[in-house]
């Protein structure tokens, strides 16, 4: 998504929200029903907004089979963040390996001893520099593997947003359920599609408390 897109996105939210708060709320319901569509729209907002952080982070990467960034933010601010790399001072992957026709293979296993998953750098950085974790949400442009799973409950993210699937996660509710255990909640970002149809959900079920009135 394009920083036009992303502005208008944003601001399609503000709107959306304003027209919420301008409703009267007669009824329990329909004033339940106000705040959990208040509450959903800002916590979309923040995502929105932090996973493309996370995206356009991502381009900084060098490594030529998958670019990853990501943020860890705790209440709407930015803590940390990281891309998939060497650590400083190694051979970048970008420039061992040709950017388009690499042996796959070889990239894989040189990448499994030299690469940095972005989580483990920003958690890495996090380390080095002081900066406490805990409670924090991790929002990644890709699912985060398995091993990368393993340490983020451990470090105190308590909430994990990726915005594409990673076809290395073998099992997607698996992971969820492993997350669960350890009091983390993982999802993938809505979609402009499902988010379109969640909006419009909350417009009729408006239009139908209107009419019911
Ligand atoms: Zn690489
Ligand atoms: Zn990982």
């Amino acid at each position: 998504m394009c920083n036009t897109c992303l502005k208008q996105q944003t601001d399609q939210l503000k709107e959306a929200r304003t027209f919420l708060k301008g409703i009267p709320r007669f009824t329990i319901k329909e004033r339940t029903f106000a705040q959990e569509a208040e509450a959903f729209l800002k916590q979309h907002l923040l995502d929105r907004v932090f996973i493309n952080n996370a995206i356009n982070l991502s381009y900084l990467s060098h490594c030529v089979s998958r670019q990853v960034g990501c943020v860890i933010a705790l209440d709407g601010r930015t803590l940390v963040t990281g891309v998939n790399g060497t650590s400083q001072g190694d051979v970048n992957c970008d420039e061992l390996f040709p950017a388009k026709g690499f042996d796959p293979v070889a990239h894989r296993k040189w990448s499994d001893d030299n690469e940095i998953h972005a989580e483990l750098n920003a958690i890495n950085f996090a380390a080095k520099h002081g900066i406490s974790l805990d409670g924090a949400t991790l929002y990644c442009s890709l699912q985060p593997c398995m091993q990368c799973s393993k340490n983020l409950p451990a470090v105190g993210i308590k909430r994990i947003v990726f915005d594409t699937f990673y076809d290395r996660v073998d099992n997607f509710s698996d992971q969820v359920e492993y997350l669960a255990r350890k009091g983390v909640i993982i999802e993938k970002l809505l979609s402009d599609e499902e988010f379109a149809q969640k909006i419009s959900e909350i417009s009729n079920a408006f239009s139908y408390g209107a009419s019911n009135a």
